[in-house]
């Protein structure tokens, strides 16, 4: 077996979901890079659930200090989706015509099967420029292992390389995420007395109405990079009533969007605060909590970047824009012009039977050298 498929067996042998710890999978990573003599340190955290967790950073070139700045990182999550307990290969890597196949071989253990191989076959002591290698934790829950190491600021950035599966192609922009949970109050009453209560659906639908039109609205500010080309919104899931005779007294939606990176999060919020008011003005009954819990931002890497630049001339791939978020956005806090590229394709990760190609796999590693060379060599 070559180096990169061992290594990619060895990751995806260790069973890294993320509701579990992933000290198994990070101290494989230690070793490796023990091997390599660069020096490497852990952030743990303990999870909501009390799970211990692991962000690492390891440094070629370099050291930690107060003002450790490097000028390549190359960033990869180690946790992956659950898999189905009927896919008895999942952490067993298998080879079939020319794909591999196993939980977290396209995302995103494939990159980080390919990042190691390109440090491993580079000869760091030659290095000009200091490199990184950060490997995450909770990505697929949040990215909340990348949040803490924004907040944390353990090191400067200017170029990052962030690991997901692309089929290769360089991401060089992503779209926000945003959700909200709300809550519309209404008062319990029997059906057949209607004027007795109010019924938190009707507001939630009335509510519901307008953001339909917030939806046509945000059309208007466009950016051309996306498909599609503005911040689309979705209500998930919507919950009401407590049974078919009685006015419902709650009413709960969800409310998702995700903004252009142009746009801040709290536009959106504020046009839907707006449609509250005016709720609130026709009915001053009304009443609506809004709990806007999650407000990821987008990131963009202008297309003239010389990392943009050089990916696209190590591939032969044109850079392109993802409607999904990624670490790049976090990576952006530290700093850094940030990418997103990966072996693999998307839409095969979070599958039963995910598998990368090998020789995207190959190609990724190959160009990882190169990156590190033309960025950190010359
Ligand atoms: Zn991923």
């Amino acid at each position: 077996m070559t180096q990169i498929k061992q290594i990619l067996a060895e990751l995806v042998r260790i069973d890294s979901v993320s509701s579990r710890s992933n000290a198994e999978i990070i101290a494989y990573l230690e070793r490796r890079c023990e091997a390599m003599n660069i020096v490497m340190r852990r952030f743990p955290y303990k999870d909501d659930h009390g799970v211990e967790k692991y962000n690492m950073i390891a440094l070629a070139g370099t050291d930690f200090s107060d003002d450790t700045a490097v000028e390549l990182a190359l960033v990869g999550h180690t946790d992956t989706v659950p898999y189905d307990p009927n896919w008895t290969d999942a952490t067993n890597l298998t080879e079939r015509d020319g794909r591999l196949y196993g939980r977290g071989s396209c995302d995103t253990k494939g990159f980080i099967a390919a990042a190691l191989t390109a440090l491993e076959n580079t000869d760091l002591a030659q290095l000009k420029k200091p490199l990184a290698l950060v490997f995450t934790a909770d990505e697929e829950i949040g990215l909340r292992g990348a949040k803490r190491l924004a907040d944390a600021k353990p090191l400067r950035v200017r170029y990052s390389i962030v690991g997901e599966p692309t089929s290769l192609k360089p991401i060089r922009a992503g779209k926000g995420y945003s959700l909200a949970e709300v809550i519309v109050k209404g008062r319990e009453a029997h059906s057949a007395y209607p004027s007795l209560g109010a019924s938190a659906v009707f507001r939630a639908a009335r509510l519901i109405n307008q953001l339909e039109s917030i939806a046509v609205q945000l059309q208007e500010d466009q950016h051309p990079a996306f498909d599609p080309p503005y911040t689309t919104l979705n209500i998930g899931l919507i919950h009401g009533g407590s049974a078919k005779n009685v006015l419902a007294g709650e009413c709960r939606f969800t409310l998702e969007w995700r903004p252009i990176p142009t746009q801040s999060s709290g536009y959106m919020l504020n046009l839907f605060r707006t449609a509250i008011q005016e709720e609130t003005q026709k009915d001053p009954d009304f009443q609506c909590e809004v709990d806007a819990n999650r407000q990821d931002t987008g990131f963009e890497t202008s297309p003239d970047s010389p990392l943009i630049k050089m990916l696209e001339q190590l591939t032969g791939i044109e850079s392109g824009t993802v409607a999904f978020g990624t670490e790049a956005a976090q990576m952006m806090t530290l700093g850094s012009e940030s990418v997103v590229i990966g072996p693999g394709d998307i839409r095969e990760a979070h599958r039963t039977g995910e598998f990368v190609p090998v020789h995207e796999l190959e190609r990724c590693a190959e160009v990882l050298r190169q990156s590190i060379q033309q960025l950190c060599s010359l």
